[in-house]
C-alpha cells in the first residue's frame, strides 16, 4: 500500500490541513517577522497528538506509521514550513526516547513530550563537526553517580526555549563508538544558551549554541548503554529526514497554489499570465516535480515503516530528491510572481527562504549522496 491512502489515512491529512489552515497559517508571516516560536500552537498541535506521532501509545503517543507522519508533516508544512519542522525535531527526539529508552525512562519523559509540555531539542552538531558528526568533542566524564559534561553544541533548534536536550556526547574512544546519548534538562547548573543567530529563514524558531560548563547529570539520564549514542541519533534521522522532506514539500505546495491563483489573476500584454502556454509548462512542471516528489516519499516512509533492509538509502534518497525538488518550486513560484514574489507580503519569499535549510540540516543534501553512494557501493 505505498500509493493509495486509507480512510484513516485521508482523515488523518484533513484534520492536519484543517490545523495548518485554522492556526498556522494566518500568522505564519508575523511569527517570521517577530522571530516568535509559537509554544501555544506547538502544544494545540500536541493535543491532536502531533508531538508524538510515531510514538507507542502507552506513553501517550499516537502510535502512527511514517506514511502518516509523512501527510502531517506535509499538511503543515503547507501553513508554516519552519513550525512544522520544529515539530518534526521534537518527534524525532521524543522518538528516540521511545525507541532507545529504558521502560523507567519512557514512563518518565514521555508523557510530558507527547503533550507538549517538555519540549525537546536535538543536540549532534558543534562547531568542529557538522557533517562529520561523529568527529564530535563535548564530553561526558563519568563521576560516581554522575557525567559531568563539558562542550559546546552549534546550531540547536529550539535551543533556551525548549526543556530537554538530547545531547550526544563522548563518553569514550575517538569516533562513533564512543558517543553516549544523554538528556540534560534545562534549568541544570552549567547548562546555557548562545545568542539567537540571525539567520535566512525558519524565523519562527530560535537557533542557538547550548553550552556545558561542568554540567552535572546523573547517569540515569543516559539512554541504552554507552557508546550507543551515534547508532541512536543516526536512527532517528531516517525518519528524521522524512519529516522534514515532507515540511518542504507542503511549503512548496503552498508556493504553487498561490501561483496558480496568482496567475490567473495578474494580466499582461492584454490577458492573463496564465494564457501563456510559456507559463502553462511552467506550472505544469513543477505540479510534476512535486508530485513525483511526493510519490517517492511515501515510497520511503512505506520502506521505513517496513523495516526494509534498503530503508536507509531510501530515505536519504527522499531527503535529497524531495527538498531539492521543493526548493526549485519555490523558488520558481517567486519568479512567476515577477516582483511581488520577492516582497514579503505575499509570502513567497519567506517560503523560498525557509526552504533553504532543508537542502542543509538532518545531514546536507551531499551527505544524502554519501549515504545513497555507500549503500551502492557496498559500504565502502
Ligand atoms: C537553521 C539550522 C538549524 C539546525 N538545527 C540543528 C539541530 O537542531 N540539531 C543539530 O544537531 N544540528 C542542527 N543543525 C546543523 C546542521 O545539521 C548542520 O549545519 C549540517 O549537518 C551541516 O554541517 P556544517 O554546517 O558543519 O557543514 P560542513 O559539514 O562543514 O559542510 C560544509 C559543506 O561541505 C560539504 N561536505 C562535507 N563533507 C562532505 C563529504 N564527505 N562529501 C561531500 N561534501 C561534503 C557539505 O555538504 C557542505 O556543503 C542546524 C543547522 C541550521 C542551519
Amino acid at each position: 500500500m505505498t500509493f493509495g491512502l486509507t480512510e484513516d489515512q485521508v482523515a488523518i491529512r484533513e484534520m492536519a490541513q484543517d490545523f495548518a489552515r485554522e492556526h498556522i497559517a494566518p500568522h505564519a508571516l508575523d511569527w517570521d517577522a517577530r522571530k516568535h516560536f509559537p509554544v501555544e500552537t506547538f502544544r494545540a498541535a500536541a493535543a491532536l497528538g502531533m508531538a508524538a506521532i510515531t510514538i507507542r501509545e502507552d506513553v501517550g503517543g499516537s502510535g502512527l506509521s511514517r506514511v502518516d507522519a509523512s501527510l502531517i508533516f506535509e499538511a503543515l508544512g503547507q501553513g508554516c514550513p519552519t513550525v512544522a519542522a520544529f515539530l518534526s525535531i521534537h518527534n524525532l527526539s521524543s522518538w528516540i526516547i521511545d525507541a532507545f529508552g529504558s521502560e523507567a525512562q519512557r514512563r518518565r519523559w514521555l508523557p510530558s513530550l507527547t503533550r507538549m509540555d517538555t519540549i525537546a531539542s536535538y543536540c549532534l552538531t558543534e562547531a568542529g563537526s557538522g557533517s562529520d558528526a561523529a568527529a564530535l568533542r563535548t564530553r561526558a566524564v563519568r563521576d560516581g553517580d554522575d557525567y559531568v559534561l563539558t562542550g559546546e553544541k552549534q546550531f540547536i533548534s529550539g535551543a533556551g526555549a525548549s526543556d530537554l536536550y538530547l545531547v550526544m556526547a563522548r563518553t569514550g574512544a575517538e569516533g562513533a563508538k564512543g558517543v553516549s546519548a544523554i538528556l540534560v534538562e534545562k534549568g541544570t547548573p552549567g547548562l546555557s544558551f548562545g545568542a539567537d543567530e540571525r539567520k535566512m529563514g525558519w524565523n519562527a524558531q530560535p537557533t542557538r549554541a547550548v553550552r556545558f560548563d561542568q554540567c552535572r547529570v546523573p547517569v540515569e539520564n543516559r539512554l541504552g548503554a554507552e557508546g550507543e549514542g551515534f547508532r541512536f541519533a543516526m536512527a532517528g534521522l531516517d525518519g528524521g529526514r522524512l519529516n522534514i522532506a515532507a515540511c518542504a514539500l507542503g511549503g512548496a505546495q503552498s508556493a504553487l497554489d498561490r501561483t496558480l491563483a496568482y496567475l490567473q489573476d495578474r494580466r499582461a500584454f492584454g490577458q492573463k499570465l496564465s494564457d501563456f502556454q510559456a507559463l502553462q509548462f511552467r506550472l505544469a512542471d513543477m505540479a510534476t516535480e512535486l508530485e513525483v516528489a511526493r510519490a517517492f516519499l511515501r515510497h520511503a516512509a512505506a520502506a521505513l515503516d517496513a523495516k526494509a533492509p534498503e530503508a536507509t538509502k531510501l530515505c536519504a534518497m527522499a531527503k535529497r530528491h524531495v527538498t531539492d525538488a521543493a526548493f526549485h518550486v519555490a523558488n520558481e513560484a517567486l519568479q512567476l510572481h515577477g516582483g511581488y514574489g520577492y516582497l514579503a507580503e505575499y509570502g513567497i519569499e519567506k517560503i523560498v527562504r525557509d526552504l533553504r535549510v532543508h537542502q542543509i540540516l538532518e545531514g546536507t543534501n551531499e551527505i544524502m549522496r554519501v549515504i545513497i553512494a555507500r549503500a551502492l557501493l557496498g559500504g565502502r
